[in-house]
């Protein structure tokens, strides 16, 4: 058997860029064992003095928009200009279609071979607080490894578009020039966390279809920021396949990061921590209630109860509640 590495042993390989010893830290972190967990805090520990200095940029969109290969010709774009990009993409549904560890291979064939470049899914098992978790922790580690462009990418649309907002510097949201005035689903909640849109597949820039959906999607978002004059949110014209429209984006993301200035940046990571303390902190609680057995039983059992309706959820709820209180009040 292959000898575990100690989070001594892995802390400088991590920090030398080493490709496995990141590998390996980012399995410990996505681990739920309580001696991998232990380790993974203490690397992590290590480590955080390196974190925080990459770009984390979050790429959304709904599936066929054209994420995998924006960020396939983006990334390269990025390593083009010297720096090193990390991947990890949020897929909540791989669980069920299967691991999307191959597929993220084939899905950016090029920057998956580059080797400033590391590409992996993030596990979808459990729950989306669990996600969002060990993406956190992952982001962290590629951090400490010397990547300055981190790409959280969403697969799944909706609920984890927002766990990443809450992860990221500035979010990019990727749709199509046929978006209509639905905006594709993209719910009000979506729209307010969106820093950069970028309608792809336009390969051809005149394309007067292409143009309408841009000035709609300038009103929509106008409407919405009526407020706000911290960051005007532009809309720009993409197609990744074709390679053409990426030095806007690049040139609006310098203008972000130049512009969002400091200060937003660093108001939003701290917005950030303290949601990542609280749902931190709600998960280890829950889990800790958990290591109860007569805990786990009364819950399985009122769910049998709601399931087939003797009881209602609300009163299950109260049920296993009062009982939880007067145990607390025992101790
Ligand atoms: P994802 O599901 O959002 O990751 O989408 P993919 O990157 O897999 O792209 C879905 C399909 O759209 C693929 O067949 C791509 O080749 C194609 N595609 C992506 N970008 C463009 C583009 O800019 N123009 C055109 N014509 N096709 C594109």
């Amino acid at each position: 058997m292959k000898r575990r590495l100690t989070p001594n042993e892995l802390a400088p390989a991590i920090r030398r860029g080493e490709r496995r010893a990141l590998a390996k830290g980012i399995s410990l972190v996505e681990s739920s064992r309580a001696q991998d967990r232990a380790d993974a805090h203490r690397l992590l520990d290590m480590l955080r003095g390196d974190g925080g200095k990459a770009r984390r940029i979050g790429v959304s969109g709904v599936p066929g928009v054209g994420k995998s290969t924006f960020i396939d010709v983006f990334g390269i774009s990025v390593i083009e200009k010297g720096g090193k990009v990390a991947v990890l993409s949020i897929d909540p549904s791989s669980e069920r279609t299967g691991g999307s560890i191959l597929g993220d291979k084939t899905r950016m064939p090029v920057l998956a071979r580059h080797e400033n470049a590391f590409i992996r899914p993030t596990p979808s098992g459990g729950a989306l607080g669990g996600v969002a978790r060990t993406t956190r922790e992952s982001m962290l580690l590629c951090e400490a490894a010397g990547y300055d462009t981190i790409i959280i990418e969403t697969v799944g649309v909706g609920q984890s578009e927002v766990a990443a907002a809450r992860m990221v510097d500035c979010f990019l949201l990727l749709c199509l020039a046929n978006a209509g005035d639905e905006l594709q689903g993209i719910k009000r909640g979506i729209m307010e966390v969106i820093d950069i849109v970028i309608i792809n597949k336009v390969d051809d820039p005149k394309d007067p279809a292409a143009r309408r959906a841009r000035q709609q999607l300038l009103t929509a978002l106008h409407m919405l920021q009526a407020n706000s004059d911290e960051w005007t949110v532009p809309v720009l014209l993409c197609s990744a396949l074709r390679r053409q429209g990426l030095d806007a984006v690049h040139e609006q993301l310098d203008n972000f990061f130049a512009q969002a200035r400091r200060g937003l940046i660093d108001a939003r990571r701290r917005v950030q921590a303290t949601q990542w303390f609280n749902d931190l902190l709600k998960t280890e609680i829950l889990e800790v209630l958990l290591e109860d057995a007569g805990l786990q039983a009364q819950w399985q059992t009122r769910e049998q109860a709601v399931r087939e309706g003797v009881i209602s959820p609300h009163a299950a709820v109260e049920a296993i509640v009062e009982e939880l209180r007067e145990k607390l009040n025992r101790h």
